[in-house]
């Protein structure tokens, strides 16, 4: 054999050998990528993000440090804790005129009037007066329950007719000055989104981000199936599961009377209020789920739903589509009642 076919055949076999190679690094599944997890605190509560880094992902603690510094953003931009915020600013005035908002609050504000209108008055960020009267907002806790005259003024105060938003230039604007909005049913979602956008902004594509019970996913969990979400059973002081939803690239939110309210004379008082009435929601419905594609709607969803409670839920649940989980406590026991796609999304038991 020449010299020069035996070069050729080497090159042959090393082609060969190359092929293979390329053809078994394809078969074999890449090492899966660590999955790793933030927590911290935020908006009163907690929040985690657990997620499989990119390539070019930054370290954790970098990663931790943009987080916060993206959520303490949120939060000075419209927490009603924070005397300073723009929302709490806006709150004080007492002006009508317009007043420039930031990009971030006007997309709240837009999405909060769009679900307001939606589900016919049920969400509605002006009942901020009458959280505080029962105790629900940054101000003092009563031991009993409201005046009825109290009750009444704080109403009065009320109404998405009260506000108007315009998108260019960026401004909102009361049309009473006593107008005094509260976002914390909206805002935890809204910071899910945000932080989800960030994840995704730094090549993660496996993430799952919650912030106090809203919770946003994408892509898989590190054993490469989707996120198992477990929903709570609505009992106070036990900690159990009621039914696992198996997710990716969604957005979910519970809304429950279960663990914030407060009692008096040995009564339940939710931290939901019912814009109708002035008074905290008590129509059955001890948990709601909602799925949604941002976090935002469906925690927004999920307080509608709380105070629309399951018939006039149902209803509107099924003209949008959403797909959402009632769970009903009728003689001490959970009834559930689910609403389009949900029932999919139910983790698949294994036989
Ligand atoms: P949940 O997780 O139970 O939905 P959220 O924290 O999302 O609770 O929302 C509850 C908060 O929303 C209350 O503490 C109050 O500040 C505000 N809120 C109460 N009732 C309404 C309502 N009808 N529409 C909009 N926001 C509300
Ligand atoms: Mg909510």
């Amino acid at each position: 054999m020449r010299p020069s076919t035996l070069r050729s055949h080497a090159l042959i076999v090393s082609i060969t050998l190359l092929a293979v190679a390329a053809i078994f690094s394809l078969l074999r599944p890449e090492p899966q990528a660590a999955q790793l997890q933030l927590t911290g605190r935020t908006m009163g509560t907690s929040y985690s993000v657990k997620y499989r880094p990119g390539p070019d992902t930054p370290a954790p603690a970098a990663l931790q440090t943009a987080v916060d510094a993206l959520l303490a953003g949120i939060n000075r931009t419209m927490s009603t804790y924070d005397p300073d915020s723009e929302l709490s600013r806006f709150n004080r005035m007492r002006s009508t005129d317009w007043v420039p908002a930031s990009a971030s609050l006007l997309a709240v504000l837009n999405a909060a009037l769009e679900i307001g209108a939606q589900s016919k008055g049920a969400f509605d960020i002006t009942v901020g007066p009458l959280v505080n009267l029962w105790g629900f907002g940054p101000e003092f806790h009563p031991d009993r329950i409201p005046l009825e005259a109290d009750i009444a003024a704080a109403r009065a105060r009320g109404g998405h007719d009260k506000l108007t938003l315009r998108d260019t230039p960026p401004a909102m604007r009361k049309h009473h000055s006593d107008v005094y909005l509260d976002l914390s049913g909206i805002a935890k979602g809204y910071g899910v989104d945000r932080v989800a956008e960030l994840m995704a902004a730094h090549g993660i594509d496996n993430y799952m981000v919650e912030i106090g019970g809203e919770v946003r996913v994408r892509g898989l969990n590190a054993q490469d199936m989707p996120w198992r979400i477990a929903i709570e059973k609505p009992s106070p002081g036990e900690r159990s599961v009621q039914t696992v939803l198996a997710l990716s690239n969604i957005a979910l939110a519970t809304s429950g009377d279960y663990r914030n309210f407060f009692k008096i004379a040995g009564r339940r008082y939710s931290h939901t209020i019912d814009p109708a009435t002035g008074w905290p929601v008590d129509n059955g419905l001890v948990s709601v789920t909602v799925l949604a594609d941002t976090s935002m709607r469906a925690d927004a969803w999920a307080t509608a739903f709380q105070v629309l409670g399951p018939e006039r839920g149902m209803t509107i649940a099924e003209r949008l589509g959403l797909p959402v989980l009632f769970i009903i406590e009728r003689n001490g026991q959970f009834e559930e009642r689910v609403c389009c796609a949900f029932q999919q999304y139910r983790q698949q038991e294994i036989p």
